[in-house]
This record gives C-alpha cells, structure tokens and sequence, in this order.
C-alpha cells in the first residue's frame, strides 16, 4: 500500500496533490486546521475540490475571540459545510484543569487534553489526514515530507514546499480574508495563552510558547520532538 500510494503522488504539492487525494480517499480523508495564519490556503483549496470534506478544529476553550470569528468568516466565504468543531472531554478538564490554568504549570498536558486526545477521537474512521504544515516554519517542520505514513494513517502535507512569499501569493491571486491578528504583527496563532505577538518569515512561530523550550503542541510532537504518547486505545498522530 505505501509504495503504491508514493508512487501515485510522487512529485505533486500544493492543489495537484491535494485534489487527487481528497478525490481518492473521499469520505475517509480529514483536513486539520487551525484557522490560523495562513490557513485560508489550504481551506481555499480544499473548497475547490469538495465543499464538504470534513475540517476538523480543536476548539480548546482557550483561542482568541478573533480566531473563531475568523472561522466563521472563511466558512462562510469558502462555502465549507463539514466543519467539526472539536472540544475537549468535560471529565478531563474537571480532573485536570478545573480552573482553566494547567496551561501555565504543564503545557504539554494542557495540549494533551485540549488538542491530542480530542483530536485521536476525532480521527477515528479516517484513513488519510491533511494539515497545512510549511518546512519554512522550521525546527521539526522544516524536514516534513508531502507524504508519510503514520499508524497506518496517510498524512499528507500538500503544502510542505510552500515559503511564505507562496502563502502571500496565493492569498492575494484568491483575495482571501487575512486573521485579523495578522494585522497587529502576530504571524503564527494558537491559542490565547500560549500566543504572543511576533515571528517573522525566519522564524514565524517565534510567538508560539514564547519564553519556553515547547515549539509543537503535540499533536504532531512534544517539545522534545517526540511523538506525544497517546492513551490507551487511542490513535496517534
Ligand atoms: S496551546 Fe496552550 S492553552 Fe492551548 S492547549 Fe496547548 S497549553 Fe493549552
């Protein structure tokens, strides 16, 4: 299976990959997005292809007002109608954030039960995952292939290549809505606590854990450049 699948998409990015797989693996390919930055790229694309591939967003409790208005905002410019919106497991934050503040003490667990856990959840029944990821962002990004298999799931990274003179371009040729946080300097957005103003196209996630040795939130890695361990019975990714 996965030399047949690296064959078929060898040498494709950008929309030439994502359409073929969306069109494949329809019904069984889920994108993952933030609705951050440069999101509005791969959400764009993904419209061209089919309106209602499912989208998933972690809604953690913890983004920036601007951030869920500008989710509102795209889904509705881009036409999306499978957006899903995902939140963490209301035991897990009575036991282990009743107050809202574990991101402060332990921010790797704080993502586990914001992002990780829901997130496995939510993939459960897909058998090929999309997210919006750049090598331009470096550290664990910058060596992201286009194509990898992980837990037997395919994940795809249609925008792997992309610089961020790419990510301007595509904007401006689509006229697509920027985030508004954007505008007042901030260049990679997550979550409100965890979020600062900065990064330059060097090193755009400079704001991300600002002040601490963490650079991913675990979905992908830890801050050690681990895979998160994931619960029992559940996916990892
Ligand atoms: S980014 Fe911060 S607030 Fe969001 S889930 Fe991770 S630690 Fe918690």
């Amino acid at each position: 299976m996965d030399r047949f699948i690296f064959e078929s998409y060898a040498g494709l990015e950008g929309q030439q990959l994502l359409g073929p797989i969306l069109r494949d693996f329809a019904g069984k390919a889920a994108v993952i997005s933030s609705f951050g930055a440069e999101s509005a790229v791969l959400l764009h694309m993904v419209s061209q292809v089919d309106k209602a591939t499912p989208v998933i967003f972690l809604d953690t409790g913890k983004h920036f007002w601007e951030t869920l208005s500008y989710r509102a905002k795209l889904i509705d410019q881009l036409g999306l109608t499978a957006v899903r919106i995902i939140t963490p497991a209301t035991a897990d934050l009575s036991t282990r954030d009743p107050d809202g503040t574990l991101h402060k003490n332990s921010a790797d667990a704080c993502c586990r039960i914001r992002k990780a856990i829901p997130l496995a959840k939510a993939l459960e029944g897909f058998e090929v995952t999309i997210s919006g990821r750049k090598r331009y962002h470096g550290a664990a990004r910058a060596t992201l292939d286009f194509l990898s298999i992980a837990d037997g799931r395919l994940k795809v990274e249609p925008l792997a290549g992309f610089s961020a003179l790419d990510i301007a371009a595509y904007m401006k040729t689509h006229d697509l809505p920027h985030h508004p946080l954007t505008e007042i300097g901030y260049f990679s957005i997550g979550c409100e606590p965890c979020t600062q103003a900065g990064g330059t196209a060097a090193d755009p996630r400079a704001g991300r854990w600002s002040g601490s040795a963490k650079t991913e939130c675990g979905i992908h890695w830890t801050q050690s450049g681990k895979d998160i361990v994931p619960p029992a019975g559940s996916v990892r990714h």
